[in-house]
């Protein structure tokens, strides 16, 4: 089976060679925990929870390592923590805002039948790696102490002559620009504007920690560098899969570049960058002042994770996607049939139609498409290829059960109606059935006749 992955660095589609077969490694961005995540967050959880499983079909689910960060120390942190609980030490209020943040966030992914990672490494326990690095940097040239805060050159690291990659390479920006282009930077302890801080001091009450060398107060890391460290730490100082939203491009992946490659004396990191495309809702930004910010959460309340899933896999991954209330409604009526069909059966292996478009850079939208082909004649490989993208975790009276606990509706009342259409019909009075059947559509319930019986659903 050759995979093909489109990479960010290149800017091409590439067929896939991991660096050991036997121990295929991934690092995906994961989330700041400070607030419920929104749907926007879901994506790259979804996307690369789809690679993942496709890796673990392809490698054998021994030899997949991937790992996702959880990021616990933060400004947004901070001033979410001193809000809701003023009268704790900052301390305690930061940890009680991570670990409820945390929590949430696993129990929205897990709705999204997303596997967890192999590892899920924090931040605060990867201080110690974090200073390593810094002070490899600082040792070859790459960054300096100023003021108590430890900065990153990319003009040290594109001056050097070596087998260093170019800083700018991956968002394909090129430095003089950046320089030409930067704004005045206030910061009296930069050197140059387009310097990037990998360790600052903490203000009082705030977490801190040991600083690196040649400072004596303790400080706290910037954000890029702990990518740095927790990818090293699980993944070693070159790996095969580097993965985020579009939007860490620059500067978040420029700069984790910028720091493994000088700090280990690499030409790479990653071997593939990818990059999910943003989400706007009904075609618009989510953002929270225009009032269309949607959580994870509250989707769960009105529908299954599967939907919300296949919903996002409906959109290719590097494509924008338009979150709109009519394609979650046409997405939950497939999976209502799909659990009807396949929840049950015995699963076959994964279909090759579906399997190969997948392996065509997750073409995810064609693999859909592939699945609707199965329907009419192949229902063992439409369970089995649901099971490889996460699907059809409950069986078909659970999701049907489900469905019917959410809508209020009771299934021994429905089912005595039913009973009483029959012995209607029986008799002729077609009078009486037609009432029923009135009667349970305004109930919010569909009936189906056919030559094997009457079956019946919620409709949607
Ligand atoms: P954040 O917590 O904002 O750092 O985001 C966590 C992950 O979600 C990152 O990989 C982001 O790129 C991704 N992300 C954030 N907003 C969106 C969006 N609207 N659409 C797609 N991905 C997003
Ligand atoms: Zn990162």
């Amino acid at each position: 089976m050759e995979l093909r992955l489109y990479d960010t660095l290149s800017r091409e589609k590439r067929t896939f060679v991991p660096l050991d077969p036997n121990n295929v490694r991934m690092y995906v961005c994961g989330p700041t925990v400070y607030d419920f995540a929104h749907i926007g967050n879901a994506r790259p959880v979804i996307v690369f929870d789809v690679l993942f499983r496709l890796l673990r079909h392809i490698y054998g689910e021994a030899h997949v390592k991937y790992v996702r960060n959880i990021t616990d120390v933060d400004d947004k942190i901070n001033d979410r923590a001193a809000r809701d609980f003023p009268g704790l030490p900052l301390n305690e209020a930061i940890r009680k805002v991570t670990e409820q943040t945390g929590k949430q966030f696993h129990a929205d992914v897990d709705a999204l039948g997303a596997l967890r990672p192999s590892v899920e490494p924090r931040a605060t326990e990867h201080i110690g790696e974090m200073r390593e690095i810094i002070e490899k940097l600082v040792a070859g040239g790459f960054a300096y102490v100023a003021e108590d805060h430890v900065l990153f050159s990319p003009q040290a690291m594109n001056a050097a002559n070596s087998a260093l990659p170019r800083y700018g390479a991956l968002s394909k920006r090129s430095l003089d620009e950046m320089i030409a282009g930067a704004r005045v930077d206030v910061a009296p302890y930069k050197r140059d504007a387009t310097d990037f801080v990998l360790w600052k001091p903490s203000k009082p009450g705030e977490p801190s920690w040991p600083s690196p060398s040649g400072i004596k107060a303790e400080g706290r890391p910037g954000w890029h560098i702990e990518c740095s460290a927790m990818a090293w730490k699980h993944l070693g100082e070159h790996f095969d899969i580097h993965g985020g939203g579009i939007d860490l491009v620059f500067p978040h992946h420029e700069n984790e570049v910028a720091q493994t490659c000088c700090a280990f004396h690499r030409e790479r990191m990653a071997n593939y960058w990818m990059h999910n495309g943003f989400l706007q809702v009904e075609s618009e930004k989510m953002s929270k002042s225009l009032g269309n910010f949607i959580t994870i959460h509250e989707l769960l309340r009105d529908w299954p994770g599967e939907v919300l899933r296949l919903n996002m896999l409906k959109t290719h991954y590097r494509s924008p996607i338009d979150w709109t209330m009519k394609s979650l409604e046409e997405s939950a009526k497939t999976l209502d049939d799909w659990y009807r069909v396949a929840a049950d059966v015995v699963s076959g292996e994964p279909a090759p139609s579906v399997v190969e478009p997948l392996l065509d850079d997750l073409n995810t939208p064609q693999a859909i498409a592939a699945l609707h082909g199965l329907r009419g004649n192949d229902i063992a490989g439409l369970a089995g290829s649901l099971r490889l993208l996460g699907f059809l975790s409950e069986s078909a009276a659970q999701w049907e059960g489900r469905k019917q606990q959410a809508s209020g509706i009771d299934a021994k009342e429905v089912e005595r109606l039913l009973a009483e259409r029959t012995a209607a019909r029986g008799r002729k009075d077609f009078g009486e059935s037609d009432r029923i059947r009135d009667l349970l559509a305004a109930m919010g319930v569909v009936i189906k006749d056919s030559k094997e019986g009457t079956t019946w659903e919620i409709a949607r």
